[in-house]
């Protein structure tokens, strides 16, 4: 197995990842609030959870990955309501919406996606254990609130001064700031309008709803304790605005339950901004990865462009940088036509290419090294297929393929008319007679007039590949 090293925020430092029972690591990614679309700047976070889940799957992990969608939360009890809808009516076709974006974007699926709604009973049962252990309580106005006092290592995560803590303040809302730490609510009462999109479910405590922070510790506790009878996550992923208070009460609620750590490493995304500001619904300078596929933009073109910054540096998004990146993709195409046909193995750069690519993501993750990395074998590669003519091997070819692949940033093939389909299907055919005949006359003709139309074919031991040049 490899090793990586990661930057973990619990400690501030870049650390040897290892799990706790190797070669299985599991890992918790919050999920989108399927209140909307998702933006890009959701999915420059769940990209960078992508690559760090590829990156350790090619080092030899077993990874589970869980990723929640939150289909209950005050924004989504909004939104809801606005449109008249009730819950799962107005979430159903933006979870659906995400699964299609996230494919879009080649992000390797989660293997299971909790959904908030169909864990009622294990976020009740949670709320139980807190109280049972005396670190929640009923408030007096019939909601249940996490009690900071009780929790004396609150704050670590976001190394908060635990001194601003208000001993007996309360706040019901999900979203908070960071100068504003108090009692959380664990479930709410249910008002008129939860009621009406039927955001509201019966407990022991009082009919109500989960809050936010409560539904992810209650998904992932359920999920590792059932499949691996663990009560500690490998790794926790979000972006950086959920260090607080989302991932500290995640911690309180968890640790609070089980009296054991619960993510020994946690990983956060900076942000994807527009000229200095977060891209955000709130503040509308936000695009959807819909509108990027509309645009007709490459996924291969969003991905290297993301692999361009560091996952721990906010990066402004322009179109010129996506220009860039569009035109490196087409090089990056261009130059496999030319390894598909004359390659070799060009050991030297073989060798330089992987063992840069694996330092750089071994070094938490260090993609714009190992983008560099790729484009110098690019450049490398071109210079010595211009001296040399004859090229034989495939080594080349297959390491570029191993690590372009790995970032998944080759261009999308083009889509094919079903006419020309049938056509070439027919043409290959009648080549493959002629070849049975040994007439390679004829077959080369008919290579030619595939070509002639951009098809390029390529003879393999599964049969004759073809694709639109
Ligand atoms: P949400 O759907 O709002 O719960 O957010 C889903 C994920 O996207 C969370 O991990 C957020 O931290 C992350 N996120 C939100 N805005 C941005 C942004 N502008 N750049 C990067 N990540 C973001
Ligand atoms: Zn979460």
């Amino acid at each position: 197995m490899g090793a990586p090293s990661l930057y973990n925020t619990l400690t501030r430092s870049v650390e040897p990842f290892q799990p706790l029972a190797p070669p299985r690591v599991t890992l918790y990614t919050c999920g989108p609030t399927v209140w909307n679309y998702a933006h890009i700047g959701n999915f420059r976070t769940f990209l960078f959870e992508d690559l760090l889940r590829r990156w350790l799957e090619h080092s030899g992990f077993d990874v589970f990955h869980i990723m929640n969608l939150t289909d209950v939360d005050d924004r989504v009890i909004k939104a809801a309501a606005a449109a008249g809808k009730r819950l799962t009516e107005h979430t159903e076709p933006f979870a659906q919406a995400f699964f299609e974006d996230r494919d879009y974007l080649r992000i390797k699926p989660a293997h299971v996606y909790p959904r908030a709604t169909q864990y009622i009973p294990q976020m009740i049962a949670l709320i139980e254990r807190l109280l049972e252990r005396g670190v929640a309580y009923k408030g007096d106005d019939g909601s249940v609130y996490f009690a900071l006092a009780k929790f004396p290592k609150y704050g670590r995560l976001s190394r908060l001064d635990t001194r601003q803590i208000k001993v007996g303040a309360r706040v019901a809302s999900d979203e908070y700031a960071k100068d504003d730490p108090s009692d959380f609510a664990l479930w709410k009462k249910a008002d008129a309008e939860d009621e009406s999109v039927g955001a509201a479910w019966d407990a022991p405590f009082g009919r109500g709803r989960p809050g936010w922070h409560l539904e992810c510790s209650a998904m992932s506790l359920d999920e590792i304790e059932r499949r691996f009878g663990a009560q500690t996550l490998d790794i926790h992923c979000g972006g950086i605005d959920l260090i607080f208070p989302h991932h500290e009460d995640e911690i309180a609620q968890s640790e609070g339950a089980t009296g054991q750590p619960f993510a020994r490493f946690w990983l956060h995304g900076e942000f994807l901004n527009v000229r200095g500001t977060k891209m955000s619904k709130r503040f509308g300078n936000f695009l959807t990865a819909r509108d990027l596929r509309e645009q007709g933009v490459d996924a291969a073109a969003v991905r290297l462009l993301f692999w361009q910054s560091h996952y721990r540096q906010p990066f402004d998004f322009n179109d010129e940088a996506l220009g860039g990146a569009t035109e490196g993709v087409r090089r990056l195409g261009e130059f496999h036509e030319r390894l598909k046909t004359s390659g070799g193995d060009l050991p030297e750069l073989v060798k330089k290419l992987e063992a840069e690519f694996t330092a750089a993501l071994d070094d938490d993750l260090d993609a714009p090294r190992a983008v560099a990395a790729l484009f110098e074998f690019v450049r490398a590669g071109n210079r010595e297929l211009d001296r040399v003519t004859s090229t034989k091997g495939t080594g080349a070819r297959a390491a570029f393929e191993r690590v372009a692949g790995l970032l998944d940033v080759l261009p999308t093939p083009k889509a094919v008319e079903p006419a020309l389909a049938g056509w070439v299907a027919e043409r290959l055919a009648a080549r493959s007679q002629a070849r049975k005949s040994k007439d390679f006359k004829a077959a080369d003709a008919i290579r030619a007039e595939l070509r002639g139309r951009g098809v390029e074919i390529e003879d393999t031991p599964q049969g004759t590949k073809w694709r639109v040049a």
